[in-house]
């Protein structure tokens, strides 16, 4: 009797079939096999191996293996079926998130390059032949005797001509052969070697905890590190990952998105540059080659550390000790196409099912995490002083609203005391950073008389006015428009333009202070490739004064001779329409405070709001977590929010706006029939962005205690209700974007 595959079948019906096993092949679950269906050849990814089938009729036997080893561990397999049903998405869906399509790609191969290898020595009299009558073979020979082993072709440099190779392939001398050459995305940067530093107290009883759970055996309770900025979280990561590799486990560590933790990812590089082999690095820049071996050398076990952004919780690591998620707050860490997973939550999940230890750091713990540590389901430990000897910041909050009284009607950007603090920090030859979280020139282009804005043709946004190239942009879609010179809604010429971003803040800020080096940091300003490095770089070297940018230099760079942050508009994620924009001001203000003074001198704040009284602000001004927690938790149990229930958004969008609202309004009748206990069922409304890409969007959001029950109600009523064809609707479990 043949052993038995079950084979979910590539393609979006979901389809799982069983097929018997050719005795000659090795197949185990997590293989990719081409398989015969009905009258055609398809791909798909052994589930499970069994003895028997229930299938009463005879089977067919699978055709070949497409790779010969399995391409995920059975624990990936356990973990895409956990999210499957958490997230209310189809497993093939979800297996396609697990292997990529660059490693369960045909088209990938591994990169070879033409080598030559001696097979043959010939006698002494033909060698001194050859050094006479035939210099380019004999040179060939003696480098290849030297060396050993094979060299590439193009590494022969002068002595290699196909000529000389030949002759010396025909008379059985040599031999070619195929090298496999490694695509290292890192493979143009050294990194100067660094060794542990002797931990202070909290840090040493942090790293002792941790290598306890490393050592314990079982199931282990996740372990939550609030540790203020610059407290040394980075180094108890390193250590704690030493750790894990002495014990033979092997190591991954997240970071929300690789260009938002370029030092994070150089730290490791760098302490672990003795064993560089070792350490592999996913994330969304790499190319499908690249991405392609360090995928192969994880799964093979040669790298033992993966580092990586979000989809790197995929990553098939074998015996897996130890999973570190570096700023567990980041919303980076959802994934905002189906499977909407959140990788923070997934390395739980995972952690379980390996039982490997989990660590979660940050200087902002979300609330979710902060509250299972209160259910006792998670470890709290805590980092409350600065590593260095440092302390925190001084922070001081100006009001806007007086400013512009001051500066007469003038839009104030930057205020009496920032431009006072930042000439002094320039005369001490100190550097600055200056945030504001939006991007571009100005906000958006008004018309007074009228007070028409313009928009987004295809969104319901204001269009953002970019400088460097003239034109509108739309933030949401990219759409981009000419400015026009007279209000298109009563042809007044007074249009103007409103509010500002990080493209007029620069330039105010160079008129200003006319003899700074001024750098901006943004989506904008790093499109080209390196120029994030760069700056950074240059930053660090002091060729830049001031650095201006938006969220990507909030958190996790450290420079020590940074002694002042500004905060130019502290009330820009404060109005977003959402539950969790407190929070969010607060872990942005934190952070982005944090840059300041991580060396031997103070550091100092200024926060720029025209709502100085807003607890957000407050708080972060204080560094008072605990405050912050208390009474936001408060809030949110009141109103029955997260983490004190799930949340589920159910968003429906079409071009064709009444069938969109339309087929909303029916969901919403279905699920409230048989709507189960505790569940609290939202009315459907229009989006906060209404239209976007030109569909108009409506959404409703369900809460309840329990994330599977909700995912269970709405997918009962998604699949028995038929929807138009121009309508899309999408579930997102354990929202963050709403909208
Ligand atoms: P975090 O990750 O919590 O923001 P880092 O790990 O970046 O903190 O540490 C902040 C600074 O303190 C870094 O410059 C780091 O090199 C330094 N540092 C960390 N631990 C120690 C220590 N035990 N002794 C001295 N300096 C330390
Ligand atoms: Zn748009």
């Amino acid at each position: 009797m043949p052993l038995i595959a079950s084979v979910l079948i590539d393609g979006p019906s979901e389809l799982v079939f069983d097929y018997a096993i050719p005795d000659e092949l090795k197949v185990l679950p997590g293989c990719r096999v081409r398989i015969p269906l009905r009258n055609r050849h398809s791909t798909g990814t052994v589930l499970r191996i069994q003895e028997s089938s229930e299938a009463d009729f005879s089977l067919r036997y699978l055709t070949e293996l497409v790779m010969n080893e399995p391409l995920v561990t059975p624990s990936l397999l356990k973990l895409a079926e956990w999210i499957s049903g958490y997230y209310g998405t189809p497993l093939e869906q979800v297996i396609r998130s697990v292997i990529p399509g660059s490693i369960r790609g045909e088209k990938s191969k591994d990169k070879t390059r033409k080598a030559v290898l001696i097979s043959k020595l010939p006698a002494d009299e033909e060698l001194q032949h050859l050094a006479k009558r035939a210099k380019r073979q004999h040179q060939i020979l003696s480098l290849l005797q030297v060396a050993a082993s094979p060299i590439p072709i193009t590494e022969l440099g002068g002595a290699s001509s196909s000529s000389a190779l030949k002759a010396l392939a025909q008379k059985g001398w040599i031999q070619f052969t195929e090298l496999k050459v490694r695509r290292d995305p890192d493979a143009n940067e050294t990194f100067i070697a660094s060794t542990d530093l002797p931990l202070n107290e909290e840090q040493a009883e942090v790293l002792e905890i941790v290598s306890k759970s490393l050592s314990s055996s079982g199931p282990k309770k996740p372990i939550l590190l609030h540790g203020i900025t610059g407290s040394g979280k980075t180094e108890v990561y390193l250590q704690a990952t030493r750790a894990a590799l002495n014990l033979g486990k092997n190591v991954i560590i997240l970071v929300p998105e690789i260009s938002l933790a370029p030092q994070t990812v150089q730290r490791f590089k760098a302490r672990f540059s003795d064993i560089s082999e070792e350490v592999a690095v996913l994330h969304s820049h790499l190319s499908q080659g690249e991405r392609f071996d360090e995928w192969h050398r994880i799964r093979s076990g040669k790298a033992r550390i993966v580092i990586g952004a979000r989809s790197a919780i995929f990553a098939p690591v074998v015996n897996l000790g130890l999973m570190i998620v570096d700023e567990e707050h980041e919303p980076a860490y959802k994934q905002e196409n189906p499977p909407k997973y959140h990788a923070r939550d997934l390395a739980v999940v995972r952690g379980q099912l390996e039982e490997c230890s989990i660590l979660l750091g940050s200087a902002t713990p979300s609330l979710e995490t902060y509250q299972n540590t209160q259910l006792g389901k998670y470890d709290l430990v805590q980092l409350t002083q600065r590593a260095d000897g440092a302390s925190l910041p001084l922070t001081r909050v100006v009001d806007m609203r007086l400013e512009a009284r001051k500066q007469k009607g003038r839009e104030a950007i930057i205020s009496d005391i920032l431009r006072t603090s930042i000439d002094k920090r320039l005369e001490d030859k100190e550097q600055v950073i200056v945030f504001l979280n939006r991007r571009g020139f100005a906000r958006s282009l008004q018309c007074p008389p009228c007070g028409h804005v313009i928009e987004c043709n295809h969104c319901a946004i204001p269009l953002t006015y970019h400088r460097a190239d003239e034109r509108l942009v739309c933030h949401i879609c990219g759409h981009q428009a000419i400015v026009p010179r007279q209000c298109p809604n009563c042809k007044d010429p007074a249009i103007r333009f409103q509010g500002y971003g990080t493209e007029k803040a620069e330039t105010i800020l160079k008129k200003v202070f006319p003899t700074a080096r001024v750098a901006r940091l943004d989506t904008d300003t790093t499109r080209r490739k390196n120029a994030l490095r760069n700056t950074l770089r240059d930053f660090r070297a002091k060729k830049i004064d001031i650095l201006l940018g938006t969220q990507m230099i909030a958190k996790g760079l450290d420079f020590p001779n940074v002694t002042l942050v500004g905060v130019l508009n502290a009330d820009l994620s404060l109005y977003a329409p959402d539950f969790r924009a407190g929070e969010r001001t607060f872990q942005l203000l934190t952070q982005v405070a944090g840059r300041a003074g991580r060396g031997q001198m103070a550091g100092e704040v200024i926060i720029q709001t025209s709502t100085p009284h807003s607890p957000s602000i407050q708080f972060a001004r204080h560094h008072d977590f605990q405050g912050f927690v208390d009474q936001e938790c408060e809030l949110r149990k009141q109103f029955h929010y997260p983490p004190f229930t799930h949340l589920a958004l159910l968003l429906a969008r079409s071009s064709h706006e009444r069938r969109a609202e339309f087929t909303l309004q029916t969901l919403h009748r279905k699920l409230a029939q048989n709507l189960p206990k505790q569940i609290i069922l939202g009315d459907p409304i229009p989006s906060p962005l209404t239209k976007s890409h030109s569909q108009f969007r409506f959404q409703l959001l369900m809460r309840g205690p329990n994330a599977r029950v909700l995912s269970q109600h709405l997918n009962e009523v998604l699949r028995a209700t038929p929807t138009p064809e121009d309508v899309i609707v999408t579930a997102d479990i354990d929202a963050y974007d709403l909208g």
